[in-house]
């Protein structure tokens, strides 16, 4: 562990501006992964300001990237009164009373070389005795039995065909990544940042002035300010995209209530006449928001729906955040570079804002300029690093547009708005091939995965005409019969498991909580 030590005059000083999970989440990462011999890294955040305080469900990426940082599994946990999460549930999204769930996982597997989608739509086609899409998921039906136990790292078991994530409280999360970051050399520095000095020659920001009257000078500065993005939308003026046409909530509530009702290794997304609510099951309580287009319904009306679909009492008053959907043209302008919140945001249905933070900050770690270059930063590197950011937010967007588009709630104002606009040509292709062929998109970079379309394209009532040719391979027979087994394979596997609260229990849980989740697990 690297404390405090003289740098080098050739160290490269990285400012980071704001001490939210964007903030925190880059100091740890540098902190980590690069040289700190090499590297000077601050960070400055304002008590004052504050954080958004929201941000409690993740992607089973968050797991490769506290792996990377060395953090311990249970330790986290603890600290941060975590639970586990297989997936996200739907409800009432496609039409009310529909549920569905998208998987950190499978759907079956590409019998002879055929991805399962086809045999699956085959087999229907065929009028065979097959269950629906979900019932050939493991990670579907662990969620639906409560369910958790790490994957078995044999490819062979079906207990390999999933991945985990984590909900966690936001500010704890927060806290546990500034006492990490920092122990590890990371200078942190309590402050608003008032003013901010460009170099007039090349518009580099070269030092920033706090409200105390001390300035600080940086290299390379990482705008973590939150929506204010306060260095790349303010100073560096670089323009936002407005994508409220295709996603037009545009607030959220906010409250956490006792925990009461299931204990579920999942987050629950249930449709409502102006949006949706979100549940999240932690160790000491359960989060709760309706995130709403303030066009379709006002804000009492969704305060007070909100308050009467909670399992338990709440434990502050509802908070009202405000938002719109959309990005900055680029993350990475001069000598700056924004993560989180200031550099887009995308509403929180499918919990992607913490991975687009980690993409972006290991993607500056493998761009990252070289020491001894000061200010200079080689625009390849530069053009590389928004290529990326643009890849990412285009492809997650085009991801939750697909949720709304595709929905049969006729009938009400803003998902009939949502079912008739038009939307990006990206996503309309995507729909029309799998219509036509049952064909899901499936990226090397980037979200989100074939089986991750799949669950929403099938949940959210788009039917494939057609399937590829190549399943023909296989006899209707023989298909039966693997299809057969493998749901009961599924079936055998998921019975043997421990519930989520008897291993968060034995795992990871709070002194205070362990109790509490033994019982709820009895
Ligand atoms: C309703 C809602 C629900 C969400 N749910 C999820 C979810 O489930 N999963 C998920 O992945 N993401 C979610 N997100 C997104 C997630 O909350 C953010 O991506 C994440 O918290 C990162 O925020 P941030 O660090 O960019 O900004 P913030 O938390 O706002 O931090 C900004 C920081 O900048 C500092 N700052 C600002 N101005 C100054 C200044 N002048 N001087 C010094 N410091 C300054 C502040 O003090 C603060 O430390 C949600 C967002 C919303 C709005």
């Amino acid at each position: 562990m690297q404390t405090d030590t003289a740098k080098p005059a050739t160290a490269l000083k990285v400012v980071i501006v704001g001490g939210g999970t964007a903030g925190w989440m880059c100091a740890a990462g540098l902190a980590r992964l690069l040289d700190p011999a090499a590297y000077d890294v601050t960070l400055i955040e304002s008590d004052e300001i504050g954080t958004v305080g929201v941000g409690e469900a993740t992607l089973p990426h968050i797991k490769t990237f506290n792996d990377m940082l060395g953090i311990d599994e249970a330790q986290f946990m603890r600290e941060t009164q975590g639970t586990f999460k297989l997936g996200i549930e739907f409800r009432d999204w496609g039409r009310p009373g529909d549920r569905y769930i998208h998987p950190f996982g499978t759907f079956g597997h590409p019998w002879g070389g055929v991805d399962f989608q086809h045999h699956w739509v085959r087999a229907r086609q065929a009028g065979q005795d097959v269950a629906p899409l979900q019932a050939y998921s493991y990670a579907v039906a662990a969620c639906r039995a409560n369910a958790f136990e790490f994957p078995n790292e044999d490819p062979k078991s079906i207990r390999s065909t999933y991945a985990y994530a984590y909900h966690f409280d936001a500010s704890l999360y927060a806290d546990f990544l500034r006492r990490w970051a920092t122990a590890r050399g990371v200078k942190r520095i309590e402050g608003e940042v008032r003013d901010i000095a460009r170099d007039p020659a090349s518009g580099h920001v070269q030092t920033l002035t706090l409200k105390s009257g001390a300035t600080i000078v940086g290299d390379l500065f990482i705008d973590c300010t939150g929506f204010r993005s306060l260095l790349l939308g303010g100073v560096m003026g670089v323009a936002w995209q407005d994508w409220s046409p295709w996603l037009p909530c545009d607030r959220a509530l906010a409250v956490p209530c006792e925990r009461a009702g299931e204990f579920t290794p999942y987050t629950r997304s249930t449709a409502q006449t102006g949006g949706w609510m979100w549940r999240i099951p932690l160790q000491h309580r359960t989060g709760n928001g309706y995130v709403f287009s303030s066009r379709f319904i006002d804000e009492d009306q969704a305060r007070e729906t909100l308050l009467s679909k909670l399992d338990g009492a709440p434990l502050a008053e509802p908070r009202l955040l405000r938002f719109e959907a959309g990005r900055r043209e680029r993350a990475w302008s001069g000598n700056c570079v924004a993560m989180g919140l200031a550099s887009g945001f995308l509403e929180p249905l499918e919990s992607t804002s913490i991975f687009l933070i980690q993409a972006a900050v290991l993607d500056l770690v493998n761009l990252m300029p070289t020491p001894g270059d000061g200010d200079r930063m080689d625009r390849r590197l530069v053009a590389e690093f928004n290529r990326l950011f643009e890849i990412q937010y285009d492809r997650v967007r085009d991801f939750l547009i697909l949720h709304y588009a595709a929905n049969q709630r006729y009938g009400e104002a803003l998902w009939d708005h949502v079912r008739t606009m038009p939307i990006p040509d990206s996503l309309a292709h995507k729909i029309s091939l799998f219509e036509a062929r049952a064909w899901t998109p499936n990226y090397k970079y980037g979200l989100f995965s074939r089986d991750s379309w799949l669950s929403v394209l099938i949940g959210q009532g788009v039917t494939p005409r057609g399937y590829d040719r190549l399943a023909d391979g296989l006899s209707l027979e023989d298909l039966e019969t693997r299809m057969r087994d493998l749901q009961a394979r599924i079936e055998t596997n998921v019975a043997a498991m421990s519930s989520h609260a008897a291993f968060v229990a034995r795992y990871g849980a709070g002194r205070v909580e362990a109790a509490h989740l033994a019982s709820a697990a009895s």
